[in-house]
């Protein structure tokens, strides 16, 4: 659908949802919505971000399909949201990105950088490609080159990212939601956290007409949270190396790799079970247009933590060289394309509850 018909279709909608206001108590989007009596694009962008797809209001609402209304406020949210990642999107000539999105072409990004850093390892360190390296990582691709690679990649994702996030507010900070008040935002930022709206109305998402279940929450948590310990192990990992001179490998029971295969096991139970769980879910609760966007992201994390976990159990094998190519094609092609995909959608969100707290916390109208 072209993006004036995405954004006329969700005015009317949430122009009927206001008349209505039915699903008032499901969640911040209607109580946000009633402090507006028209939708800018901007409008559209923050409510649709602010919905977490919980899918409670298309099976109360008396107007759904097969009412001639034909509201579905879930799916026409998603609509709004794919296209506000677009339009936020820095640099903005990067937008089209979002829509291309396939596993085959996510696959051949991870082949084609995998390659890449073969060519590096033998370019720097072909010498040192022993039949067995001690688990030494640096003996096939030195450390200086591999902070200098991905300290450029990492750099342009975070500055990509921040972007995005900037443009994203301006356009959505209409009406201005006021004074900055800390407490608001600290609220926001534990909802965000923990999930809190993709209760629903209370119990939690629902997966189909009478059927909740508590896995869909489940699984983002795993995949965030094994996101952040990934993180948090690579930190770790980068201060024991600049700040004591601590070289890896490290031990199995050391910081880094108990961080890092608590993360990784989270980002492989996450994404499997994400995947595992739409193909049961109602398909009128999504958009399928952005099946390619979903699928791309949930097989690169899965790549990259698998790729992970197999290089921690056999860095003394062999394998151990093309391994680490892999798993960096991997990690280099999940950094690369952060700012284009799925992974925007927890940002966005995240901002859009921050304008809510203090939308609601200034008793704005
Ligand atoms: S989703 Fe339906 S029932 Fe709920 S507020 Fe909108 S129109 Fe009313
Ligand atoms: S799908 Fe859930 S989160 Fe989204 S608008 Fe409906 S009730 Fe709110």
């Amino acid at each position: 659908m072209p993006a004036s018909d995405v954004m006329r279709h969700g005015e009317q909608v949430l122009t009927v949802c206001n008349a209505c206001r039915y699903c008032e108590q499901y969640c911040p989007v209607f109580p946000a919505m009633e402090r507006r009596l028209v939708f800018s694009p901007g409008d559209l962008a923050y409510l649709a971000n602010l919905c977490h797809n919980c899918g409670e209001c298309l099976y109360a609402c008396q107007y759904a399909p097969p009412h001639p209304f034909g509201i579905n406020v879930p799916r026409t949210l998603a609509e709004i949201r794919a296209q506000s990642y677009e339009d936020a999107c820095w640099p903005p000539s990067a937008g089209a990105m979002f829509r291309r999105h396939t596993v085959p072409a996510t696959l051949a990004l991870v082949l084609g950088l995998t390659v890449v850093m073969l060519a590096i390892a033998w370019w720097f360190g072909a010498g040192a490609w022993p039949s067995t390296s001690g688990g030494d990582f640096y003996a096939v691709l030195p450390h200086h080159v591999l902070v200098t690679v991905f300290g450029v990649v990492s750099a342009l994702a975070a500055m990509a990212l921040a972007g995005g996030a900037v443009r994203f507010w301006r356009r959505i900070d209409r009406p201005r939601a006021g004074v900055w008040r800390w407490p608001a935002v600290m609220r926001a930022l534990k909802d965000a956290l923990t999930l809190r709206h993709l209760h629903g109305g209370g119990i939690d998402c629902v997966t189909a007409e009478e059927t909740r279940s508590p896995w869909r929450r489940r699984w983002h948590h795993c995949t965030a949270y094994g996101f952040l310990l990934c993180f948090a192990s690579t930190t770790v990992a980068a201060i024991y190396h600049l700040g004591f001179g601590w070289r890896a490998p490290y031990a199995y029971t050391s910081l880094p790799v108990v961080l890092g295969t608590v993360g990784g096991i989270g980002l492989i139970v996450g994404p499997v079970g994400l995947f595992a769980f739409r193909r049961t879910r109602d398909k009128a609760l999504g958009d399928p247009a952005q099946q390619g966007l979903d699928t791309s992201f949930i097989a690169l994390l899965f790549l990259t933590s698998v790729t992970g976990l197999l290089l921690l159990v056999l860095r003394d094998r062999a394998a151990m060289g093309v391994l680490l190519a892999v798993h960096l094609g991997s990690v280099a092609a999940l950094f690369l394309t952060i700012p284009y995909g799925k992974f925007v959608h927890g940002i966005y969100r995240t901002v859009a509850l921050v304008k809510d707290a203090l939308e609601a916390s200034a008793g704005h109208r």
